[in-house]
Order: C-alpha cells, then structure tokens, then sequence
C-alpha cells in the first residue's frame, strides 16, 4: 500500500485517495478479484492502474470503445506509464510491436478491445507472460438489457476459466441491481467483493424548467451561464438536432450535430471536434455520449424528456466528471409525456415490460414535477436515502410553491366532460376562459356550463394546470387523433370533490435571484475567467494540438484553476499543483513558469 501512494503522488500527482480506491487498491494489490460500482468522475480508472503498476507483470484491461482506449492510453503515456492498446484502430505493423513489447515484460498495462481479447491466438500470447490483473471495465455492457449491451462481453467469462489465479476487477457506473445481479453471474464474480460508492454527483446542478418557448429558454441558459463552455444537448429526433444545431450557429454558437442518420465520418469529425477543443457544443439524440470520458462537459440539457429516471442520470452524468461545477438542465413539457406513454402503448413489447416501463416514465415525470429537493428524489430513486436537501438544485435554490388546486382541477375535468371529451387542451383552455372562437361557435360550446368559468387564471397558468392532471395521470391526451383529452379512472374522485390535489406553482419566465441564492451562485461559478486563464488555457490546446490529443490529457481543467490560483513561479512550486506528477513536471514545468512570470510581469509593469 505504501507503494501504491508513492504512485498516486510521484506518477498522478494527486495527494489523496478518494470513495473507495484505497480500499479497492489495496484488495487488488493483494490479488482478489472485485466488482466496483462508482459514479462517473467517481475516479475509478487509478483502482485497476495502481494496482496494474504495483503488482508483477501486466495488467490487461477490456475496454468496449476505440476512442476510450485511446484517451485513456495518451493520458497514461502523458504520466510516463508503460501503456499501450490493441484494437482494430492499429496497423498490423504496430500491432505486433505492441505484443512485442508484452512479451518482453515492457508493458505495466495493455488496453485490448473484448473481440480482440476473445481470439484464441491472443489468450495463447498472454498465456505466455505474468498477468497483473485483468480489469473488465464498463462491465454493464454484459447485460442484455441494457442498452450498451456488447455480445463479446458475456464470453469474457473465458478469462475466469482459463486464468483463475489472475485477479479481476470489474467495475461500471451503471448501479441497478438487476445489472448487477447479471454482471455477477455472467463474469463469474459471486466471490468477489462488492465495492459500492454514493451515486451522488453534488457538483452537477439541476434544473427542470416547464417549456414555453424551448429553444429561447435554452439560449437564455446558454448566455447565463454556459458562454464559451463544452456541453451537450440532447433532442429525440434527428430533425430535432439538425434543425436547433443550425440555429445554435446562427446564434454564434459552435454547436455541432451528431445522430445516427448521420454518416461514420461526419460523426467522427463531430466527436473529435468536441473533444479536442474547447467549447464546442454537440446537439444529438441518445446515440451520443457512451465512451465520451471529456472531463469538462460543463452542461448536459434536454430538450426531450428521457425515457426513465436511469436514463437521466445516465446522460446528465457526462457533465462535470472533473467534480467541478456543472449544470443539468432539461425543458419538459406535456407533449413530451403524451408522445412517450403514447409511444409505449403502440410498443410490441408484453404486457408484462410496458408496465415496467410506463412506472419508470412516470417516476421521472413525478421527479419533474417534484417540489421537493431533486437530488433528494433521484437518489432515493436509485435506493439511497439522504435527508438533507441539497442545496444545488432548483427546488432548494428557489423553492417552489404549491397551491390548492380541487376548484381548478374540477373546473378542468368538468369542461373535458362537458364538452364531450373529444378536444385539445387549447380548445379546452379557450372554452375556460370564454373565448368567441371558431370552433367554440361550430360546436355550441359557449353553452356549455364551464363556458367562461376559469377567467381567474391566465391562459399559461391553464396551461400548466393541464400539464399537472395529465402528468398525475387524471386527464389522458389521445394523441393518434385532435390531441383529445380524455378522463380516467382517477378523474371521478376529484370532480366528485372527495379528493384534493396540490400544484405546483411554475416560476415566472426568469426566476428572481434571492440575495442566499445569488451568493450559492458566486460558489457555483468556480471557473475563472480573465486574460489569464484565457492564456493557460491556450497554451494547453497549443501543447495538445502538437501533440495531437485532447487538451484534458495534458492538464485538466482543476489544475488549471490551481495553476490560475497559485500562481507558481518556480518548479518546486508547481510540483504542489495536484496532477502534477513527475513526468508532467518535467514535460510541461518550465513552460507553465514562464507564462506565468511573464502574464505577472505584464499585469503589474
Ligand atoms: P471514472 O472512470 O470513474 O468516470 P476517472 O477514473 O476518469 O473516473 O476519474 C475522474 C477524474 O478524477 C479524472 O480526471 C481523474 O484523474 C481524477 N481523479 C481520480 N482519482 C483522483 C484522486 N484520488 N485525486 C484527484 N483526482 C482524481
Ligand atoms: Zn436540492
């Protein structure tokens, strides 16, 4: 263990330990095998390099995507670690000098893809050389639910069989039991122990805002708080990502789309433009992010609602995995439910996994809806019970409102009856408020006894009121027809009056900031941003472009900010900066000093 932090400080540069990677190091170094549940950004790649370095021989690490590898090989090289990989991406020529140099011991760790690893010719190769450890990384994609799922993976159970006495360490991000239980029983783990951290993020903040004018409410967003920052935007179609991408850059946002219909190369040149520069922003639908391990994704919004609470968490985890501040942001809206209950309905799937399915969607509208502190709900979603609310999100920032709705809510469901239950929300709404429309006078509804009765609140506060009974499932929207609304078995009770229901009250266009609430901002905003961060931050894509890699392999950004703070001005002083391990002192030291002298020398000559 004593070498263990030796490598953490001299080759990572890092002072401590963090969740559990001291407790899983140590397990490994003594050649167990493992299975390690930790949140994105939890720091789960140094469990398996540590101890890869600290053990004998190489530690051979399975590893689901090309680009992954890749990053993770130029960050160990930056650190002067001994890695290579071997996937379909090298040429036969490099390929063979990479499993040349794992015969000759010369390796501490060798990314493989599954495919690759699964061949008989490369088992009999490592047959002949001291195994460190075997780490099995993104080990939820053996689940065949899931959709990550990759066939090779469920033969990796191959590595069990014929290498017994080599440890093994699994580890995901991916916590539910039902992808665990399977993890364990198609890698073989049943004795291996379990090491599971919080699925907490406390640095990501967020925020649900109900949808008025979507992509005015994103752009708002964006200038408030995202200029010149990376992040993603997730649309459910692919017009959806054409069309708001091209009206992002007409804004003057460097937005880039990325989806399935596009082609291989358009979306390579995306993702690679994403990642190696700074501030660029992806719209795309779900087929992106698995495999994007950019640290300094600094929002992740929705314009869509997601499927389930899992997918959620899912996709605004790839903000912020560098624990510094970060926003999730999603614009929900009812169409968005009624297009997906409607989507589940027509589903082929069984009755049995429609049911699952409709409750996961509906635990993530009650979390839309929620007035409760949001984290709070999402971690309780996902089985852990914290009590205090948070404090980062919107519900604690700005708390919301409820008012007593059964006068509202009768008057609604009474004007769906009346009216026949065969129109939309905006007739409904019209007929409220007692509108002369068309339609209204086609069909006689300036008659009907709700004509007129609900010119006590504003058409958007009708609106919103709508949303709530569908959402709470006491009103359904029939959406292959006029969008006609419809009551439900839950209805009755309400209209009847034995039933009463709260709703929530929706914040104005732009929340007004309270005086605690500004100042938990000010926290929240730890990214500098004057001549000289402008300058670090040049000089990493100016040292990442010679080298060709991303600018997060030569610095992070939290090093940059400790580099922007300290201020060092000579070797030893930036040795202190964490990620500053010995290799990266002497590689990039010197350079960093001298900006340094002559940013202070300009800024106080
Ligand atoms: P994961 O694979 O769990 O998403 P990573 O292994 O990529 O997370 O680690 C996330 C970030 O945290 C990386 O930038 C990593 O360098 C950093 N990190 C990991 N462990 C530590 C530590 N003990 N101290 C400081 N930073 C750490
Ligand atoms: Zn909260």
């Amino acid at each position: 263990m004593h070498s263990a932090q030796r490598i953490l400080q001299t080759v990572f540069g890092y002072s401590d330990f963090r969740n559990n990677q001291a407790a899983v190091i140590r397990h490994m170094i003594q050649g167990n095998d493992a299975l390690v549940l930790m949140p994105t950004g939890g720091g789960k790649s140094l469990c398996f390099q540590i101890p890869a370095m600290v053990r004998e021989g190489v530690g051979i690490v399975v590893s689901p995507l090309i680009a992954l590898m890749q990053d993770q090989v130029d960050a160990l090289l930056q650190l002067g670690v001994k890695a290579a990989l071997l996937n379909s991406s090298l040429d036969a020529k490099s390929a063979i000098e990479v499993e040349e140099r794992l015969l000759n011991g010369e390796l501490d760790l060798l990314y493989v893809a599954p495919e690759r690893l699964l061949t008989p010719k490369f088992l009999q190769l490592i047959k002949q050389v001291k195994i460190a450890l075997f780490a099995i990384d993104e080990a939820h994609c053996v689940s065949q639910w899931g959709h990550d799922f990759r066939p090779e993976y469920i033969q990796l159970s191959v590595l069990h069989e014929q290498f017994p006495n080599v440890p093994r360490i699994a580890l995901t991000a991916t916590a539910d039991e039902s992808t665990k239980r399977e993890m364990i029983e198609k890698l073989g783990l049943a004795s291996a122990r379990q090491f599971i951290s919080s699925f907490d993020r406390p640095n990501i903040r967020y925020t649900i805002v109900p949808k008025q004018n979507s992509r005015q409410q994103l752009l708002d967003f964006l200038e408030e708080n995202h200029k010149g920052d990376a992040g993603i935007i997730y649309c459910l179609s692919r017009k959806k990502v054409e069309e708001l991408s091209e009206w992002l850059v007409e804004k003057g946002w460097d937005a880039l789309p990325y989806h399935a219909g596009l082609s291989t190369a358009v979306r390579q040149k995306n993702q690679r433009r994403f990642i190696r520069e700074e501030g660029c922003i992806i719209v795309a639908t779900v087929a992106f992010g698995m495999g994007i391990d950019k640290p300094n994704v600094r929002f992740v919004a929705h314009l869509n609602l997601p499927k389930s609470m899992e997918g959620y968490y899912q996709e605004t985890g790839r903000a912020g995995r560098d624990g510094l501040p970060a926003n999730a942001w999603l614009a929900y809206g009812v169409t968005d439910v009624v297009i997906l209950r409607q989507m589940l309905g027509d589903s082929e799937a069984t009755e049995q996994r429609k049911r699952v399915e409709r409750s996961k969607l509906d635990a993530l509208v009650g979390f839309c809806e929620t007035t409760l502190c949001r984290r709070l709900v999402l971690l309780n979603y996902f089985g852990e019970h914290f009590q205090a609310p948070c404090q980062n999100c919107d519900n604690c920032l700005q708390p919301v409102a409820t008012w007593d709705g059964k006068i509202a809510a009768q008057m609604a469901l009474s004007c769906v009856y009346r009216t026949g239950q065969r129109f939309g929300i905006k007739h409904l709404i019209d007929v409220l408020l007692g509108k002369n429309t068309p339609q209204i006078e086609r069909f006689d509804h300036d008659k009907v006894s709700t004509f007129g009765i609900g010119k006590a609140h504003s058409q958007s506060e009708w609106q919103s009121i709508f949303r709530q009974l569908i959402t709470a499932n006491l009103l359904t929207v029939d959406v292959d027809g006029f969008g006609s609304v419809r009551l439900t078995q839950k209805s009755a009770p309400i209209l009847r009056g034995q039933e009463t229901i709260a709703f929530r009250k929706d914040p104005e266009k732009s929340r007004r900031k309270s005086k605690s609430s500004e100042k938990k901002e000010q926290k929240h905003r730890a990214i500098p941003n004057d001549s000289l961060w402008q300058a670090l931050k040049n000089k990493r894509l100016e040292l990442a472009r010679e080298q060709e890699v991303p600018p997060y392999v030569i610095f992070h950004d939290s090093s940059l900010i400790e580099i922007h703070e300290k201020k060092p001005k000579t070797l030893q002083e930036f040795a202190e900066i964490s990620g500053v391990g010995q290799s990266k002192l002497k590689r990039y030291g010197a350079v960093f000093i001298k900006l340094m002298r002559e940013a202070l020398s300009l800024s106080t000559s």
